[in-house]
Protein backbone atom coordinates (compact mmCIF):
# COMPACT_ATOMS: atom_id res chain seq x y z
CA UNK A 1 0.00 0.00 0.00
CA UNK A 2 1.44 2.97 -1.09
CA UNK A 3 1.85 5.91 1.92
CA UNK A 4 0.12 9.29 2.13
CA UNK A 5 1.02 12.47 2.94
CA UNK A 6 -0.39 15.93 3.79
CA UNK A 7 -0.25 18.78 0.99
CA UNK A 8 -1.61 21.94 1.14
CA UNK A 9 -3.22 21.91 -2.90
CA UNK A 10 -4.06 25.13 -4.84
CA UNK A 11 -7.28 24.44 -7.05
CA UNK A 12 -8.26 27.74 -8.26
CA UNK A 13 -6.36 31.43 -7.75
CA UNK A 14 -9.21 32.83 -5.83
CA UNK A 15 -9.89 30.14 -3.47
CA UNK A 16 -8.64 29.25 0.29
CA UNK A 17 -5.61 25.86 -0.59
CA UNK A 18 -7.03 22.57 0.01
CA UNK A 19 -5.55 20.26 3.09
CA UNK A 20 -5.01 16.82 0.58
CA UNK A 21 -4.00 13.55 1.62
CA UNK A 22 -1.06 12.46 -1.68
CA UNK A 23 0.42 9.61 -1.92
CA UNK A 24 4.44 10.16 -0.95
CA UNK A 25 6.94 10.17 -4.24
CA UNK A 26 9.34 8.27 -4.97
CA UNK A 27 12.78 9.57 -5.57
CA UNK A 28 13.79 8.95 -9.33
CA UNK A 29 17.27 7.74 -10.34
CA UNK A 30 19.25 11.24 -9.48
CA UNK A 31 16.52 12.27 -6.67
CA UNK A 32 16.17 12.18 -3.29
CA UNK A 33 12.93 13.12 -1.25
CA UNK A 34 12.98 15.34 1.81
CA UNK A 35 10.76 15.07 4.94
CA UNK A 36 9.63 18.93 5.06
CA UNK A 37 10.58 20.29 8.55
CA UNK A 38 9.72 24.11 7.72
CA UNK A 39 9.05 25.86 4.83
CA UNK A 40 9.32 29.66 4.90
CA UNK A 41 6.32 31.45 4.11
CA UNK A 42 8.21 33.94 2.26
CA UNK A 43 6.58 37.93 2.45
CA UNK A 44 5.75 37.41 -1.03
CA UNK A 45 3.84 34.44 -1.38
CA UNK A 46 0.40 36.30 -0.98
CA UNK A 47 1.73 38.49 -3.93
CA UNK A 48 2.28 35.42 -5.87
CA UNK A 49 -0.53 33.90 -5.86
CA UNK A 50 -2.82 36.56 -6.47
CA UNK A 51 -1.72 38.84 -8.93
CA UNK A 52 1.47 37.55 -10.43
CA UNK A 53 -1.09 36.04 -13.14
CA UNK A 54 -2.08 39.30 -14.03
CA UNK A 55 1.09 41.51 -13.22
CA UNK A 56 3.74 39.43 -14.36
CA UNK A 57 2.75 37.25 -17.41
CA UNK A 58 5.96 36.16 -18.57
CA UNK A 59 6.77 34.52 -14.90
CA UNK A 60 3.59 31.70 -15.58
CA UNK A 61 2.90 30.15 -12.12
CA UNK A 62 2.23 25.95 -12.19
CA UNK A 63 -0.68 24.59 -14.00
CA UNK A 64 -3.18 24.06 -11.03
CA UNK A 65 -3.77 21.96 -8.50
CA UNK A 66 0.04 22.92 -7.42
CA UNK A 67 1.43 22.50 -4.30
CA UNK A 68 3.41 26.21 -3.20
CA UNK A 69 6.15 26.68 -0.81
CA UNK A 70 9.26 28.26 -1.88
CA UNK A 71 11.79 27.58 0.92
CA UNK A 72 11.96 24.10 2.46
CA UNK A 73 13.99 22.48 5.08
CA UNK A 74 13.88 18.84 6.31
CA UNK A 75 15.75 15.53 6.43
CA UNK A 76 16.56 13.42 3.07
CA UNK A 77 14.21 9.93 3.80
CA UNK A 78 15.45 8.21 0.16
CA UNK A 79 17.35 8.50 -2.12
CA UNK A 80 17.28 7.44 -6.25
CA UNK A 81 19.93 4.63 -7.12
CA UNK A 82 21.97 7.24 -9.20
CA UNK A 83 22.39 9.33 -5.94
CA UNK A 84 26.07 9.58 -4.72
CA UNK A 85 27.30 11.79 -1.55
CA UNK A 86 23.70 12.36 -0.07
CA UNK A 87 22.36 9.89 2.63
CA UNK A 88 19.01 9.05 4.13
CA UNK A 89 19.14 10.94 7.50
CA UNK A 90 20.90 14.16 6.00
CA UNK A 91 19.92 17.41 6.94
CA UNK A 92 19.20 19.93 4.09
CA UNK A 93 18.39 22.70 2.54
CA UNK A 94 16.39 22.44 -0.95
CA UNK A 95 17.74 25.15 -3.14
CA UNK A 96 14.09 25.50 -5.19
CA UNK A 97 16.11 26.90 -8.31
CA UNK A 98 15.35 24.04 -10.78
CA UNK A 99 17.36 24.18 -13.68
CA UNK A 100 17.55 22.20 -17.22
CA UNK A 101 20.79 20.66 -16.23
CA UNK A 102 22.11 20.59 -20.29
CA UNK A 103 21.96 23.74 -22.02
CA UNK A 104 25.14 26.39 -22.10
CA UNK A 105 24.79 28.35 -18.85
CA UNK A 106 23.76 25.24 -17.22
CA UNK A 107 27.19 23.82 -18.60
CA UNK A 108 28.53 26.78 -17.71
CA UNK A 109 27.67 26.67 -13.74
CA UNK A 110 25.16 29.07 -13.86
CA UNK A 111 22.15 27.98 -13.51
CA UNK A 112 19.81 30.65 -13.39
CA UNK A 113 20.87 31.53 -16.50
CA UNK A 114 18.68 28.43 -17.71
CA UNK A 115 15.90 29.46 -20.28
CA UNK A 116 14.08 26.52 -17.91
CA UNK A 117 15.05 28.31 -14.45
CA UNK A 118 11.68 27.64 -12.15
CA UNK A 119 11.49 27.81 -8.57
CA UNK A 120 9.93 24.85 -7.56
CA UNK A 121 6.56 25.63 -5.72
CA UNK A 122 6.73 29.30 -6.84
CA UNK A 123 7.00 30.50 -10.30
CA UNK A 124 8.82 30.08 -13.44
CA UNK A 125 10.73 32.71 -15.62
CA UNK A 126 9.29 31.15 -19.10
CA UNK A 127 7.46 28.74 -20.53
CA UNK A 128 9.93 26.05 -20.23
CA UNK A 129 8.97 26.04 -16.78
CA UNK A 130 5.89 23.63 -16.72
CA UNK A 131 8.07 21.18 -17.75
CA UNK A 132 10.18 21.57 -14.31
CA UNK A 133 7.13 21.93 -12.46
CA UNK A 134 5.68 18.76 -13.67
CA UNK A 135 9.28 17.11 -13.18
CA UNK A 136 8.95 18.38 -9.28
CA UNK A 137 5.58 19.07 -8.38
CA UNK A 138 5.64 19.68 -4.50
CA UNK A 139 6.55 23.14 -3.29
CA UNK A 140 7.03 22.77 0.61
CA UNK A 141 3.64 23.39 1.61
CA UNK A 142 4.03 19.47 1.99
CA UNK A 143 4.89 16.72 4.48
CA UNK A 144 7.30 15.37 1.80
CA UNK A 145 8.70 16.78 -1.67
CA UNK A 146 11.53 15.50 -3.95
CA UNK A 147 14.27 17.30 -5.47
CA UNK A 148 17.58 16.55 -7.69
CA UNK A 149 20.29 15.55 -5.48
CA UNK A 150 22.61 18.50 -7.00
CA UNK A 151 19.87 21.10 -5.16
CA UNK A 152 20.74 20.38 -2.02
CA UNK A 153 22.60 22.33 0.69
CA UNK A 154 23.54 20.30 3.40
CA UNK A 155 23.37 21.97 6.99
CA UNK A 156 25.58 22.01 9.40
CA UNK A 157 24.14 20.91 13.27
CA UNK A 158 23.93 24.11 14.46
CA UNK A 159 21.57 25.28 11.72
CA UNK A 160 18.35 24.88 12.68
CA UNK A 161 15.62 24.01 9.89
CA UNK A 162 13.70 27.26 10.78
CA UNK A 163 16.94 29.14 10.15
CA UNK A 164 17.41 26.89 6.87
CA UNK A 165 13.81 27.97 6.05
CA UNK A 166 14.96 31.12 5.14
CA UNK A 167 18.16 31.14 3.11
CA UNK A 168 16.24 32.21 0.15
CA UNK A 169 16.33 35.09 0.56
CA UNK A 170 19.51 34.93 2.93
CA UNK A 171 21.11 33.89 -0.42
CA UNK A 172 20.16 36.10 -2.57
CA UNK A 173 21.89 38.89 -0.63
CA UNK A 174 24.71 36.59 -0.09
CA UNK A 175 25.20 36.31 -3.88
CA UNK A 176 24.95 40.21 -4.32
CA UNK A 177 27.08 40.80 -2.08
CA UNK A 178 29.85 38.01 -3.64
CA UNK A 179 28.97 39.47 -6.88
CA UNK A 180 30.10 43.14 -5.22
CA UNK A 181 33.15 41.75 -4.53
CA UNK A 182 32.25 42.36 -0.61
CA UNK A 183 35.11 41.45 1.83
CA UNK A 184 37.31 42.41 4.59
CA UNK A 185 37.06 46.12 4.92
CA UNK A 186 34.53 46.67 2.24
CA UNK A 187 31.68 49.24 2.83
CA UNK A 188 28.05 48.57 1.18
CA UNK A 189 25.03 50.59 1.54
CA UNK A 190 21.87 48.54 1.82
CA UNK A 191 18.52 50.56 0.39
CA UNK A 192 15.90 48.73 2.95
CA UNK A 193 18.03 47.22 5.66
CA UNK A 194 15.34 46.69 8.09
CA UNK A 195 13.21 44.25 5.33
CA UNK A 196 13.43 40.22 5.01
CA UNK A 197 16.11 40.80 2.15
CA UNK A 198 17.57 44.06 3.64
CA UNK A 199 18.65 42.23 6.58
CA UNK A 200 19.66 39.16 5.31
CA UNK A 201 22.10 41.56 3.42
CA UNK A 202 23.13 42.82 6.51
CA UNK A 203 24.27 39.72 8.54
CA UNK A 204 25.81 38.12 5.18
CA UNK A 205 27.75 41.45 4.95
CA UNK A 206 28.59 41.28 8.71
CA UNK A 207 30.11 37.80 8.17
CA UNK A 208 32.08 39.03 5.06
CA UNK A 209 33.85 40.87 6.50
CA UNK A 210 32.48 44.24 5.52
CA UNK A 211 33.07 47.04 7.77
CA UNK A 212 30.67 49.82 7.42
CA UNK A 213 27.35 48.91 6.66
CA UNK A 214 25.19 51.54 5.72
CA UNK A 215 21.13 51.28 5.51
CA UNK A 216 18.47 52.67 4.61
CA UNK A 217 14.60 52.54 6.30
CA UNK A 218 11.28 54.12 6.57
CA UNK A 219 10.88 53.07 10.45
CA UNK A 220 13.38 54.24 13.10
CA UNK A 221 12.56 52.00 15.65
CA UNK A 222 13.35 48.71 13.34
CA UNK A 223 16.41 50.78 11.80
CA UNK A 224 17.85 50.98 15.71
CA UNK A 225 17.24 47.38 16.41
CA UNK A 226 19.36 46.53 12.91
CA UNK A 227 22.00 48.88 14.32
CA UNK A 228 22.14 47.28 17.93
CA UNK A 229 23.51 43.76 16.11
CA UNK A 230 26.77 45.70 15.35
CA UNK A 231 26.41 49.59 16.36
CA UNK A 232 30.25 50.15 15.28
CA UNK A 233 30.18 48.81 11.73
CA UNK A 234 26.43 49.59 11.30
CA UNK A 235 25.10 53.31 10.37
CA UNK A 236 21.26 53.52 9.60
CA UNK A 237 19.15 56.69 8.35
CA UNK A 238 15.09 56.96 7.68
CA UNK A 239 16.17 60.47 6.09
CA UNK A 240 15.58 60.26 2.51
CA UNK A 241 15.08 63.66 1.53
CA UNK A 242 18.82 64.82 2.53
CA UNK A 243 21.68 63.73 0.47
CA UNK A 244 22.01 59.69 1.07
CA UNK A 245 25.44 60.27 -0.83
CA UNK A 246 27.06 63.33 1.36
CA UNK A 247 25.80 60.94 4.44
CA UNK A 248 27.41 58.28 3.53
CA UNK A 249 30.37 59.87 3.03
CA UNK A 250 30.21 62.05 5.98
CA UNK A 251 30.59 58.39 7.99
CA UNK A 252 32.96 56.98 5.80
CA UNK A 253 36.12 58.81 5.93
CA UNK A 254 34.67 61.24 3.18
CA UNK A 255 34.71 57.90 0.67
CA UNK A 256 31.61 56.63 -1.12
CA UNK A 257 30.69 52.68 -0.95
CA UNK A 258 32.47 49.85 -2.34
CA UNK A 259 28.83 48.20 -3.12
CA UNK A 260 25.00 48.79 -2.60
CA UNK A 261 22.41 46.48 -2.69
CA UNK A 262 19.12 47.45 -3.47
CA UNK A 263 15.87 45.91 -1.13
CA UNK A 264 13.72 47.90 -1.95
CA UNK A 265 9.94 45.94 -2.44
CA UNK A 266 8.30 46.17 -5.30
CA UNK A 267 6.17 49.51 -4.50
CA UNK A 268 9.35 51.59 -3.85
CA UNK A 269 9.57 54.73 -5.74
CA UNK A 270 12.57 55.77 -8.03
CA UNK A 271 13.71 58.15 -5.95
CA UNK A 272 15.10 56.13 -3.60
CA UNK A 273 17.11 53.76 -6.04
CA UNK A 274 19.31 56.59 -8.01
CA UNK A 275 19.55 58.25 -4.69
CA UNK A 276 21.86 55.31 -3.20
CA UNK A 277 23.32 55.16 -6.13
CA UNK A 278 24.56 58.09 -5.60
CA UNK A 279 26.85 56.69 -2.38
CA UNK A 280 28.88 54.75 -5.01
CA UNK A 281 32.60 55.27 -5.06
CA UNK A 282 34.41 55.31 -8.29
CA UNK A 283 34.76 51.79 -9.62
CA UNK A 284 31.67 50.78 -7.09
CA UNK A 285 29.02 47.83 -7.64
CA UNK A 286 25.58 48.51 -7.35
CA UNK A 287 23.49 45.23 -7.45
CA UNK A 288 19.64 44.89 -7.90
CA UNK A 289 17.74 42.13 -5.71
CA UNK A 290 14.77 43.83 -4.76
CA UNK A 291 11.13 44.12 -6.09
CA UNK A 292 11.27 47.50 -7.45
CA UNK A 293 9.35 47.67 -10.63
CA UNK A 294 9.54 51.46 -11.62
CA UNK A 295 11.69 51.99 -14.45
CA UNK A 296 15.00 53.63 -13.60
CA UNK A 297 16.86 56.28 -15.44
CA UNK A 298 20.61 55.61 -15.37
CA UNK A 299 23.20 58.84 -16.10
CA UNK A 300 25.51 55.91 -17.74
CA UNK A 301 28.05 58.06 -19.22
CA UNK A 302 29.02 59.46 -15.32
CA UNK A 303 28.71 55.27 -14.49
CA UNK A 304 31.17 54.85 -17.04
CA UNK A 305 33.28 57.65 -16.51
CA UNK A 306 33.55 56.49 -12.29
CA UNK A 307 33.79 52.67 -13.91
CA UNK A 308 30.58 52.21 -12.01
CA UNK A 309 28.54 48.65 -12.52
CA UNK A 310 24.86 47.98 -12.56
CA UNK A 311 23.72 44.76 -12.01
CA UNK A 312 20.59 42.38 -11.94
CA UNK A 313 21.15 39.54 -9.48
CA UNK A 314 18.81 36.45 -9.28
CA UNK A 315 18.81 34.29 -6.53
CA UNK A 316 22.09 32.24 -5.81
CA UNK A 317 23.72 28.68 -7.17
CA UNK A 318 23.55 25.89 -4.94
CA UNK A 319 27.16 26.86 -4.37
CA UNK A 320 26.98 29.60 -2.65
CA UNK A 321 24.34 28.57 -0.73
CA UNK A 322 26.56 26.07 0.84
CA UNK A 323 29.21 28.41 1.22
CA UNK A 324 26.38 30.63 3.32
CA UNK A 325 25.48 27.27 5.22
CA UNK A 326 28.99 27.02 6.21
CA UNK A 327 29.43 30.14 7.30
CA UNK A 328 26.36 30.10 9.63
CA UNK A 329 27.63 26.90 11.06
CA UNK A 330 30.86 28.04 12.21
CA UNK A 331 28.65 31.43 13.44
CA UNK A 332 30.58 33.61 11.45
CA UNK A 333 26.75 34.25 9.58
CA UNK A 334 25.08 34.78 12.94
CA UNK A 335 21.26 34.09 12.66
CA UNK A 336 20.24 34.61 16.16
CA UNK A 337 18.26 37.80 15.64
CA UNK A 338 15.83 35.79 14.10
CA UNK A 339 12.66 35.33 15.83
CA UNK A 340 10.71 32.35 14.22
CA UNK A 341 7.11 32.31 13.91
CA UNK A 342 5.46 28.54 13.35
CA UNK A 343 2.06 27.74 11.93
CA UNK A 344 1.27 24.16 11.29
CA UNK A 345 0.65 23.31 7.98
CA UNK A 346 -3.00 22.82 8.51
CA UNK A 347 -3.23 26.25 9.38
CA UNK A 348 -1.65 27.94 6.00
CA UNK A 349 -4.84 29.75 4.83
CA UNK A 350 -5.43 31.29 8.28
CA UNK A 351 -1.36 32.19 8.32
CA UNK A 352 -1.61 33.78 4.46
CA UNK A 353 -4.54 35.64 5.47
CA UNK A 354 -3.94 36.95 9.00
CA UNK A 355 -0.34 37.21 9.25
CA UNK A 356 0.72 39.39 12.40
CA UNK A 357 2.29 42.04 12.51
CA UNK A 358 5.95 41.44 11.49
CA UNK A 359 8.81 43.03 13.25
CA UNK A 360 10.32 44.18 9.82
CA UNK A 361 13.31 41.31 8.36
CA UNK A 362 13.74 39.61 12.10
CA UNK A 363 10.14 37.77 11.78
CA UNK A 364 10.49 34.37 10.05
CA UNK A 365 7.44 33.17 9.30
CA UNK A 366 7.07 29.15 8.63
CA UNK A 367 4.58 26.61 8.16
CA UNK A 368 5.58 22.89 9.59
CA UNK A 369 4.08 19.88 8.40
ZN1 LIG B 1 19.76 24.76 -18.64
Amino acid sequence: MTETMLAARLHDHNAPMRIESLPIPEPRATDVVVEVKACNVVPNLRNVLATYAEWFPYLPLPKLPAVFGLDASGVVTAVGSQVSDVAVGDRVYVNPGLSCGACRACRQGADQNCDSYTFMGYFAFGERGQRLFDAYPFGGLSEYLTAPQRNLVKLPDTVSFDEGARFGYLGTAYSALRKANTGPGSSVLIDGISGTLGLGACLNALALGATRIFGTGRNQELLDDVKAIAPERIFVTNDHEGGLGDWVRKHNNGDGVDAVIDCLGPGAPVASFTRALSALRRGGVAVDIGGMMERVEVDMFAMMCAQQSLLGSLWFSTAEAQEMAELAGAGVLDLSVLEHHRFPLEKINEALDSLPARHGGFTNFLSIP
